[in-house]
Formats: C-alpha cells, sequence, structure tokens
C-alpha cells in the first residue's frame, strides 16, 4: 500500500492528512494559514505541519512517498506556480509551490487549484465516486467549480478553467428602485435602467456578485434600513428561516442564480453527476430547494435525469483530491 500527504492551503486555514492509495485519510491536522505573513513564512508552516504528519506516520510504520497540494489561486501545475491569486493570501503570485515545499521536504511534490483538488476528490473517493464524469460547484464566499472527467480535471490551456462565478447572471442586475436610480449612465448600465452588481474579479453582472456569500449579505443589507443590517451571511439565512421576507427574497434569487448558472453548464458539459458544495450551499433546504427548481428548469430534457447532489461535508475532499494527484501524477517519483 503507498501512502502520501494531501495538503489543502486556503486563504484561512490549511489542512493535511496522509492519504492510502485506496482513498482513506489515515491522520489529519490543520493549522491557520499565514495569510498575511508573506509566501515563505507559509510554505515553512505548511512544510512543518507536513513534517508533523510523517513523523506520526513513520510512528505507525508508514512512510508517505509524495505531496499533493491544491491551494487557493490559479495553479499552472507543470510548473507547481502560483500564476495569479486574490489578495486573500498576500504575495502569493509568483510562488513556486512544488520546488518551495520539495526543498523543505525532501518529499516530491505536485499542485493544483484547490477546487480541482475538491472535485478530484469527490469524483475519486466521495459523493461523485464511481461516475466517468463530474461537474463539481462550490459556492461559499466566492462561487468556483471544476469539471472531472475521467479522473482527471479540466484545468484549462492556461490553468483558469472553473471559473463558474464568473460569467453573465440575469440576477446580478440592479433595477429602477435600487442603487441603480441614480440616472447617471455608468459603464455597467444596460439598456432598461439596469445596472450590472460588481463582482469580485472586478467585472459586473457575473454568478458570483449576485450568488456567493458576501453577495447574499450585500443584497440583504442593501434592501433593508441600516438600523436591520445583517452582521454576516449567517444572519440573513437565520432570518430568512424566521420569515423574514426580504431575507427570503434575497436567499432564493441567489439560489436561483446559482441553479441557472448549474443548469446552463450541464447542458453545455453534460455531467454524469452534479455535486455542490460550500458554505451557502450546506445552508439548509431554503437554499438547495430553490436551487435545484431553477437548475430543473435550466435543463434540456436530455439532461431531465440529472443527479444533482450534496458534497458530503464529512469528507475532506480537498485533501483526498490532493493526495490523488500526488499518486497519480507521477507514479515513477511515488513508488515506494
Ligand atoms: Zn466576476
Amino acid at each position: 500500500m503507498r501512502y502520501v500527504i494531501g495538503i489543502d492551503l486556503g486563504g484561512t486555514k490549511t489542512a493535511a492528512g496522509i492519504v492510502s492509495e485506496d482513498g482513506r485519510v489515515l491522520c489529519a491536522a490543520r493549522i491557520p494559514t499565514a495569510a498575511k505573513e508573506g509566501a515563505e513564512a507559509i510554505l515553512d508552516a505548511t512544510a512543518t505541519l507536513v513534517l508533523r504528519l510523517v513523523r506520526r506516520a513513520e510512528a505507525e510504520g508508514i512512510v508517505p512517498a509524495a505531496i499533493g497540494i491544491g491551494s487557493a489561486g490559479v495553479i499552472d501545475g507543470e510548473r507547481g506556480m502560483v500564476v495569479s491569486a486574490t489578495d486573500a493570501i498576500s504575495g502569493w503570485v509568483g510562488t513556486r509551490l512544488t520546488e518551495g515545499l520539495q526543498t523543505r521536504t525532501g518529499l516530491a511534490c505536485a499542485a493544483i487549484n484547490d477546487v480541482h483538488a475538491h472535485a478530484l476528490g469527490e469524483s475519486w473517493a466521495g459523493a461523485a465516486a464511481g461516475s466517468s464524469s463530474a461537474l463539481l460547484v462550490a459556492v461559499g464566499t466566492g462561487v468556483g467549480g471544476s469539471f472531472v472527467v475521467d479522473g482527471v480535471p479540466q484545468q484549462g490551456a492556461r490553468f483558469a478553467a472553473g471559473h463558474v462565478g464568473h460569467f453573465a447572471s440575469p440576477y446580478a442586475y440592479e433595477f429602477a428602485s435600487g442603487v441603480a436610480s441614480d440616472g447617471d449612465a455608468g459603464a455597467n448600465d444596460i439598456a432598461g435602467g439596469a445596472v450590472a452588481l460588481p463582482c469580485s474579479c472586478g467585472g459586473a453582472g457575473h454568478v458570483e456578485a449576485i450568488a456567493s456569500g458576501p453577495a447574499i449579505l450585500h443584497s440583504y443589507n442593501r434592501e433593508v434600513p441600516l438600523a436591520d443590517a445583517a452582521p454576516d451571511t449567517h444572519a440573513v439565512f437565520a432570518r430568512a428561516s424566521s420569515g423574514d421576507k426580504t431575507a427570503l427574497l434575497v436567499v432564493s434569487r441567489a439560489a436561483a442564480a446559482c441553479g441557472q448558472a448549474i443548469g446552463g453548464l450541464a447542458n453545455i458539459l453534460d455531467p454524469e453527476v452534479v455535486v455542490v458544495s460550500g458554505g451557502v450551499a450546506g445552508a439548509g433546504p431554503l437554499w438547495w430547494d430553490a436551487m435545484t427548481r431553477a437548475a430543473s428548469a435550466e435543463l434540456l430534457p436530455a439532461l431531465a435525469e440529472l443527479r444533482i447532489v450534496p458534497a458530503n461535508p464529512a469528507t475532506d475532499a480537498a485533501v483526498l483530491g490532493a493526495a490523488r494527484l500526488a499518486l497519480t501524477r507521477d507514479p515513477v517519483k511515488v513508488a515506494s
């Protein structure tokens, strides 16, 4: 049996685990990501985490042979490098991930974007196990995704595939009664006085601008008096559950935007199964039911039987997927 270490490095936490080649996480650990301390500090802390796990494994007679890492940002898997990233992690762009971890730990390392790692884990040993193709859509602080075919996440010609949150949504517009009504035709105005909601990517009118957790909070607070503003997205969901009409409207609109996007993508890609994960997706039946209704309405008749399933929150899918990458990427290097 071969063993590797899978790492899921995000903007707030870094999780890692020793994973067997049959898809079991033997022991796991996590640390907060030192997101403001720069790339070298993050690589140092991640390597320390890895070496701690290696020692724990060796105490049980297990020798991990390689590292797979799923990281936030656009990751060039061939060069093992961060090509672009948001400022959630300071100085992350240009970081040589695989080289940095190999030098510090002595273990061969393979890297991929964290959402691709998540999707790979779901299709290997999670909610999409056994399927020939799967579309993963993660809805949380951002909206991202990955399309896995025959166990391989499709990363695109520039490693930028999977930006599910960044295409046009008809829901991501504000009409005359809101902010748009200043009468001043700005760059994001379209005919009829609708204004595209600004998106985290710098664009506007995208799925993420209406469907992400921060977008839900924003939408709600725009529509209630300042004194009634919600402190966070969780509070908006709680108010929706207790019957607050504005919260209900905002949550169902966000879910419908997401469902419509998923339905449209499914029409294009025809995946065997769609797995929906992330903090917003896990918020409860209010969101889930509105999302699946909108997705079903969008699907072509040929896709009527498409399964849309939630991710299993108990599965550490990104750690599993990163490990799977290490196990399959270069079998010569990881052979024990
Ligand atoms: Zn965008």
